[in-house]
């Protein structure tokens, strides 16, 4: 007999969501299927409610969005092996090819022919998802499950943050969402000397400065060099760390950066951003496109939890998942950080 459950879908091509009865994945060979206990939701997850130019363009209703989640193992596929029913787990959210070459060197950030989870295929915003066993990643059941959720996202802002060196460096980050605060936590966690963080939105500034960065700027109102002779930043930025989207921003980073600085490029815009060609070319810059995640960020997510890397200020609204609504609506208010849906309750 087939077995249904709650999942958040988009029905049909056009704004909103719905919670639906659909059936539960069947996991295939080399599949596993896994429980949720808590999502998060994602910029992309908005873009896809709103249905904005993007998601029209990506999205084939009907369909069950989210990818940001951690749950439990609850059934494994035909020839999984190596993972057990019950095992705590994330998943990486792209399904990568397995056989191009950045695959076959360990760099499936890259793969060409990548699929997303909540995007090309069914997602999380259920009471089960199904993704290839590959994609499963084990998480210490110690870890807050609230925090765990968005490890996705926290993978984006490690990726960008880790890229280069921090230690003893003055950061720049320019988007104060819930990956740019996140990164901003990373940074002074890894040693930085300075991050400074801006944003256009006062809220979000605010919940930067609870993540201790040493100045948050509203660069409506506040001019950036001030803020940098008085923080004793005398050439400029050695990082910066792109995570608006906003040509503007980006061409205020490419001002504000020291010679030989370095810069990694996460934010996506959507038009074409105009570029400082001439500044990038006589100050040396290195600019580094940041996609997804590598494997390895999982890892280094997990340790600098264990290792004190605190999260939970940049979570701002919880919510059980029949709420729906209420987080969408926080996420489309500006004012909110990570929200999280509970899936481990009924109501
Ligand atoms: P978000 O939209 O919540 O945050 C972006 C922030 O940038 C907002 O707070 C906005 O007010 C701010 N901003 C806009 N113009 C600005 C300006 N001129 N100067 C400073 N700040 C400005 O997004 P998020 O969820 O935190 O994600 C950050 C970015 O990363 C987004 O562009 C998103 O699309 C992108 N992203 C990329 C990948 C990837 O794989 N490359 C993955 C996830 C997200
Ligand atoms: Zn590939």
């Amino acid at each position: 007999m087939e077995a249904f459950m709650d999942a958040i879908v988009k029905p049909v091509a056009g704004p909103g969501l719905e919670l639906r009865r659909v059936p539960v994945p069947e996991p295939g060979p080399g599949e596993v299927l896994i429980k949720i206990h808590k999502t998060a939701i994602c910029g992309t997850d908005v873009h896809i409610y709103n249905w904005d130019p993007w998601a029209a363009e990506h999205i084939k209703p009907p369909m069950t969005i989210g990818h940001e989640y951690v749950g439990e193992i609850a059934k494994l596929g035909d020839g999984v092996k190596g993972l057990k029913i019950g095992q705590r787990v994330s998943g990486e959210g792209h399904i990568t090819c397995h056989q191009c070459r950045n695959c076959h060197t360990g760099n499936i950030q890259w793969c060409k022919y990548t699929k997303s989870v909540g995007v090309d295929r069914d997602g999380a915003f259920a009471e089960y998802v199904c993704i290839p066993a590959t994609n499963v990643i084990l998480i210490d059941p110690e870890l807050d499950e609230d925090v765990v959720a968005f490890f996705d996202a926290f993978g984006n802002a490690t990726h960008t943050a880790l890229m280069f060196d921090l230690v003893g460096e003055d950061v720049l980050i320019t988007g104060a969402g819930p990956i740019g605060i996140i990164a901003a936590g990373i940074c002074r966690f890894a040693g930085a000397r300075r991050v400074i963080i801006t944003d256009l939105n006062d809220d979000r500034l605010e919940l930067a400065r609870k993540m201790g960065v040493d100045a948050a700027v509203n660069t409506l109102r506040d001019d950036l060099p001030r803020i940098m002779k008085e923080k004793k930043l005398t050439e400029g930025f050695d990082v910066g760390l792109e995570m608006s989207g906003s040509g503007a921003a980006l061409q205020q980073m490419i001002q504000n950066m020291r010679n030989g600085g370095k810069i990694s490029l996460l934010g996506i815009s959507n038009k074409p951003v105009p570029m400082d060609m001439n500044t990038i070319i006589t100050k040396g810059l290195t600019l580094q496109g940041i996609y997804g995640r590598k494997m390895d960020n999982w890892h280094q997510m997990s340790y600098m939890v264990q290792a004190g890397l605190d999260l939970t200020p940049v979570i701002t609204h919880r919510f059980h998942y029949t709420e729906f609504e209420q987080g969408f609506a926080a996420m489309n208010s500006g004012k909110s950080g990570k929200v999280i849906l509970d899936w481990s309750t009924k109501k």
